[in-house]
């Protein structure tokens, strides 16, 4: 869903365009909300240097992979490109996902020892036998060996050449590095949707928008002007929503991942009026909808934006 965007600057540096499409929340999480806002130099510098990361997110992780069901391909590109455990009884090792499979990264120990995918280690007994002036003969029958070994037992495969074929039990994510998101990520998300609230007047230079906007150019930290809340809600479910809560006391933006993981961005000191949307997208069906919530219920500003002293 492609919000229209009637300025003509980027709502970060307020820089003359020309514009370009910016996904409110990331592409890489499935994101589809989009508007033409921002010039394509903060576009792509928030790309790389801050959205990059949420994807390695260990709460994303584990919803994707708990929604691997409903969101099959997504849960692929999401999880296999993240480095994996493999759980054997003679140790773990660190490795990948390669068509749905797991493989280990090759190492090598401290005690001289390697561990390398079978196939590769196949090739490396041949290598080092050969070096070491073997004929071919004693060359096949240690691959043979290899090859008939018994998993998790060590097997001399030639004189001094031993190896253990190890069985994979066991399978995990490997969230060890994995950082949590930049919360960077929902204020510019709720900043975002905010803009697509108040429209031009998101270009106001009162210190509330100016200190945001600063945080999300030199990608800092998050500004005094807003909080950010990180929640939990009750269950995985397979849907993106952003909702605008109101001005009670001041904006704030609710911003929900895989249905679970849910941040409240709170816009200290400033009132955004017009019609409050809701909008949400279900990633099993990709269906979107951006609804007008509880218009007369609350007093709002006559103004599309009011900074508070
Ligand atoms: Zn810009």
């Amino acid at each position: 869903m492609k919000v229209p965007w009637p300025g003509k600057c980027c709502i970060i540096c307020l820089g003359a365009g020309p514009l370009c499409e910016e996904h409110l929340i990331p592409r890489a999480l499935g994101g589809r909300l989009t508007s033409e806002f921002l010039c394509s130099s903060c576009n792509s510098r928030l790309g790389h240097d801050l959205e990059a990361a949420a994807k390695s997110d260990p709460s994303i992780l584990l919803a994707v992979q708990h929604l691997s069901e409903q969101i099959p391909s997504l849960a692929k590109s999401l999880v296999e490109s993240h480095p994996h455990i493999g759980y054997s009884e003679p140790g773990a090792a660190r490795g990948y996902i390669q068509n749905g499979e797991f493989r280990v990264r090759s190492q090598s120990l401290d005690d001289g020892s390697i561990i390398q995918p079978t196939d590769d280690a196949t090739k490396s007994i041949a290598t080092i036998l050969r070096k070491s002036g073997y004929q071919e003969n004693p060359i096949e029958n240690a691959v043979a060996a290899l090859q008939d070994a018994s998993e998790n037992k060590l097997v001399e495969v030639a004189p001094g050449l031993e190896v253990v074929k190890w069985r994979v039990d066991r399978v995990e994510l490997d969230l060890s590095n994995a950082p949590m998101m930049n919360p960077l990520i929902p204020a510019k998300i709720a900043f975002e949707f905010l803009a697509c609230h108040a429209g031009t007047a998101i270009y106001d230079q009162v210190p509330q928008l100016s200190e945001v906007r600063r945080a999300l150019y030199t990608m800092e930290t998050v500004p005094d002007s807003i909080r950010v809340d990180r929640l939990l809600s009750s269950k995985y479910e397979p849907f993106h929503g952003i909702c605008f809560e109101g001005n009670d006391p001041y904006a704030r933006v609710q911003i929900r991942l895989f249905g679970r993981l849910a941040f409240r961005v709170n816009f200290l000191r400033l009132s955004v009026g017009g019609p409050r949307f809701v909008y949400t997208h279900r990633l099993d069906t990709s269906e979107e909808r951006a609804d007008i919530i509880d218009e007369s219920k609350h007093s709002e500003p006559k103004t599309a934006l009011h900074a508070h002293r």
